[in-house]
Order: C-alpha cells, then sequence, then structure tokens
C-alpha cells in the first residue's frame, strides 16, 4: 500500500484545489524556503488523524484553512473551509476489505483497490468542526485510526520523521532514546501496562 495522490484544498498555504501525486518507491518534493513542502507532509498527516495542530505547526485547527493575510498577521477575510484528500493505493491487498468495511461500518466501500481517506475542517462564527470520511462515508477519527494501525500506521509511531526531529533526537539524554526504540520495538506498551497493573 502507498499514497497515490494527495489532494488539497484551502489547506495552508495551498489557496486553491491542488493535487499531487505520489510514486511507489519514493518522492521528492523540492522548493525554496518557505514554499509549502512541510505543508504537504502536515497535510497528510492532518488527513489521517496523525497529528494535534500542534504537531502539525498550528495553534488550532482554523489556522489550517488558507488565510491571504497569513504572513502579515492578518485576519483577512478567506475561505471558511479546508479538505486534504489522501489516496492510497491498496491494491496488493494491506488492507484487507472486512477492515475496510468494518471501519466505514458499510458494506458499500465500493472498489478497496483505491482508498480516500479525506478530512475538512470548517469554521463558522463562534466554533469549529472538522469530519472525517472514508471512501466517500462519514466517520470517525477511531474508525480510521483503527483501519491504519492495521498497515502500522500510528500517532505514536515514527511513520513520519519532522523536520527537526533528527537533531531532537541527537540533544536527547541516552534514556530518552532508549524510549523511542522500546516504542519502535513495541515494548512501550507492555511497560505501560505492567505499570497500569502496578497501580491497581
Ligand atoms: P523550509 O524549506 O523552510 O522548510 P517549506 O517549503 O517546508 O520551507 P512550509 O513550512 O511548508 O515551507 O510553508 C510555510 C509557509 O506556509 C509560511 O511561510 C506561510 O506563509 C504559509 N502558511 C502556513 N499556514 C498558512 C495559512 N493558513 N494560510 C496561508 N499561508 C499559510
Ligand atoms: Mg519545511
Amino acid at each position: 500500500m502507498h499514497i497515490k495522490e494527495i489532494v488539497l484544498d484551502n489547506f495552508k498555504s495551498f489557496g486553491r484545489k491542488t493535487r499531487i501525486p505520489f510514486y511507489q518507491d519514493f518522492t521528492t518534493v523540492s522548493g525554496p524556503n518557505g514554499s509549502g513542502k512541510s505543508n504537504i507532509i502536515d497535510a497528510v498527516l492532518f488527513a489521517l488523524g496523525l497529528a494535534r495542530a500542534r504537531g502539525i505547526r498550528a495553534q488550532k485547527l482554523t489556522d489550517l484553512i488558507y488565510n491571504p493575510g497569513y504572513d502579515d498577521g492578518d485576519a483577512a477575510a478567506g475561505p471558511k473551509e479546508a479538505s486534504v484528500e489522501v489516496v492510497l493505493d491498496n491494491a496488493d491487498g494491506t488492507l484487507d476489505r472486512g477492515q475496510v468495511v468494518n471501519a466505514a461500518g458499510s458494506e458499500d466501500v465500493g472498489d478497496i483497490e483505491e482508498i480516500t481517506i479525506r478530512r475538512r475542517v470548517k469554521e463558522t462564527e463562534d466554533n469549529y468542526y472538522s469530519y472525517y470520511y472514508l471512501n466517500g462515508r462519514s466517520v470517525n477519527l477511531s474508525d480510521i485510526q483503527d483501519l491504519l494501525a492495521q498497515a502500522g500506521v500510528t500517532p505514536e509511531g515514527y511513520n513520519v520523521v519532522m523536520q527537526g526531529d533528527v537533531t531532537e533526537i541527537i540533544n536527547m539524554t541516552p534514556h530518552q532514546r532508549r524510549e523511542i526504540i522500546d516504542q519502535i520495538a513495541g515494548v512501550a506498551e507492555f511497560d505501560a501496562k505492567k505499570e497500569d497493573a502496578f497501580e491497581e
């Protein structure tokens, strides 16, 4: 399974609908500083529910909506809604039909050779809303997370190495670095369960 394409609509610096193709082995994105490369990764994390607003460099979710006055610190009138769609090529059947049906809560999931996960954030006068969709069906974040966990993609995981992560790891104490290894190896989960058991 791999990401085939992402479609950004009014997400961060992408003020118009933008399709970005991803290739099977690797894809590189190049461009000058501030041109939106990291925003593309933020878009993937946003759509797949893998990070909170802070993790994608926003104070609140509505900061992710394209704002024409962003760099002037100006809350200029702009769009009130942003959306990101991640299209997964599942031709290798990494996610089986049962899992997809389970997550969508419906048999009607269409052709699962291609799976689309979409998230939308919408701003109203005094509130904001966030919606997730799986192959066009409205679902909860936990449905998306359960599905992706089957493919080893989790919010706690190290599926994405963010800008600055490497420096952070270099500056960690040996104990902190060990915690990362425990997490990757799957030992951390048992340590947490053991601690819970002792507390009881
Ligand atoms: P670098 O090479 O420095 O890492 P980059 O290509 O990764 O740069 P990004 O961090 O993806 O750049 O993009 C940063 C730019 O995104 C900021 O300069 C800002 O103008 C723009 N931006 C972020 N949020 C918004 C928003 N809500 N509306 C409009 N523009 C935004
Ligand atoms: Mg960057």
